[in-house]
């Protein structure tokens, strides 16, 4: 294709090519994924890292004021005018001792990247402008997405913030944390409840988007994971464009790491970093597909020829033994991986591993995440679990420079940390009980004390 951008098969042996218009999100002739893919010869790359702080003296201009599209030259797939920003990626990069000491890992060599302080309160807007922008520059009036809830909180705000597009949103039943839920509704997004769980929504949205021509902006979407490269240039960028040993990354749809993975890969292709982190994702274990297969049966990218048996076989288990993705992390509740094959390749070009950690680990280290001043939801703890947990394996060793991803902010899903912390029994196992979580290790309870001012002045005495 003649075309300096277009979209791209990732599987090697294929290498079908369709145009960047295309919005169908499949390989026309073997069904995978897509890549978006440029011609850099016939682009203008920066030719450094460095390049991007002449954008910080340029902050007046919405481009260079988003954390995504300040770093445009690098997903180069849209003119300007078309782009659709909502001032998304404002994100920090925080050194986290207490999480350190927690994971065991030397003070300074852990940091967390807060995806949280996004617009929507996660990583997903970083996603969405980049879908958003694919949608305008196709002419998109509608757009769908099945969701265990952010990906469409994302999508609400980012439909109300620009008026361009109607939201279309599909929901499991029972399966949405009440701080997700409020934003589709309160962003007046059309929201449809289907009886089933995020795999059986995510089957149907895509039918319904092929059949009505809606544009879809599930991870399939590849122009998503073109926005969600960015958070990997933020940290780089933050680390004065030193590349950390391991980047940790809870695994859903494993679009984060695939997106990641593609940041890397490119930066290495333009000879704008030497070599890249190592990539850790961790699954919770109540919905580990990714784990079992990477690290049970040994499946790899295989220069883009993944071995199917071991992945049918695998699938075929889940459905003949009735296996249904099941955490408190319900943003990583997920069995049937979208991304798969891509988050392989990024593991093949980046090293690294894959982990599951329990809900009671996730919230453990979800509390210690608070304690040390920021705050998420369960999944994104994942990450910080995952940590400790190749900590002690010793695949991460104590002066690493590590860097977890906190992928969603804390009050997306209080429910959970509500009842971690507390006093009382029967809300701890209402919520937690079934999810074979025993204690709250690092509980902050309320003090129960009655009205009376000595008493609430010895209450403060003894806890202070
Ligand atoms: C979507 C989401 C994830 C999972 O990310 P994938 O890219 O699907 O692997 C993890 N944490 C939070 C908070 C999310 O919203
Ligand atoms: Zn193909």
């Amino acid at each position: 294709m003649a075309e300096a951008v277009f979209q791209r098969c990732i599987h090697p042996h294929c290498g079908a090519s369709v145009a960047v218009e295309e919005t169908s999100f499949a390989c026309p002739k073997c069904g995978g994924l897509l890549d978006v893919a440029y011609d850099w010869n016939r682009l203008q790359p920066p030719k450094s890292l460095a390049y991007f702080e002449s954008k910080w003296a340029e902050r007046l201009q919405p481009l260079s004021f988003s954390g995504v599209w300040r770093f445009r030259e690098l997903l180069p797939f849209a003119p300007p005018e078309k782009i659709m920003t909502i001032g998304e990626g404002q994100t920090i990069l925080q050194r986290a001792d207490v999480v350190a000491k927690f994971a065991g890992m030397n003070a300074g060599c852990l940091h967390l990247q807060y995806e949280g302080m996004n617009p929507s309160g996660s990583f997903k807007d970083n996603g969405m402008t980049a879908a958003f922008t694919h949608a305008s520059m196709v002419g998109a009036t509608r757009a769908a997405c099945a969701s265990t809830g952010n990906t469409s909180a994302s999508l609400a705000v980012f439909c109300s913030a620009t008026g361009l597009m109607r939201a279309v949103i599909f929901i499991g039943s029972g399966k949405i944390a009440y701080g997700k839920l409020a934003q589709s509704l309160d962003h007046g997004a059309l929201t449809v409840q289907i009886a089933g769980d995020f795999d059986d929504a995510m089957l149907r949205v895509q039918q319904i988007s092929k059949k009505l021509g809606i544009y879809l902006v599930n991870s399939v979407n590849p122009f998503r994971l073109e926005g969600q490269k960015t958070i990997m240039y933020r940290i780089l960028e933050a680390m004065r464009w030193e590349v950390p040993d391991w980047i940790v990354v809870p695994g859903g749809n494993l679009g984060n790491v695939s997106s990641f993975g593609k940041a890397f890969i490119e930066l290495m292709e333009l000879g704008l970093i030497k070599r890249p982190p190592r990539l850790a994702v961790i699954n919770a274990a109540g919905s580990n597909t990714f784990y079992q297969l990477y690290e049970r049966f040994g499946l790899r990218w295989n220069n883009g020829q993944p071995d199917a048996r071991i992945i049918d076989g695998y699938y075929q288990s889940l459905d003949a033994e009735k296996i249904r993705a099941a955490t408190i992390a319900s943003a990583i509740e997920i069995n049937h991986p979208v991304n798969l094959h891509k988050a392989l390749r990024a593991l093949d070009r980046c090293g690294g591993a894959v982990r599951e950690v329990t809900d009671q680990e996730i919230l453990d280290a979800k509390a210690k995440v608070g304690a040390g001043g920021l705050g998420c939801e369960p999944a994104s703890a994942a990450s910080v679990a995952g940590a400790k947990k190749l900590r002690k394996e010793g695949v991460i060793a104590p002066s690493d420079r590590v860097v977890c991803i906190l992928t969603g902010h804390q009050l997306k899903d209080p429910t959970a940390t509500v009842a971690y912390h507390s006093a009382d029994r029967k809300t701890f196992d209402e919520v937690l009980g079934h999810r074979g979580v025993r204690r709250a290790t690092y509980a902050n309870r309320a003090v129960q004390v009655p009205n009376d001012l000595d008493e609430i002045i010895k209450a403060i005495e003894v806890y202070t």
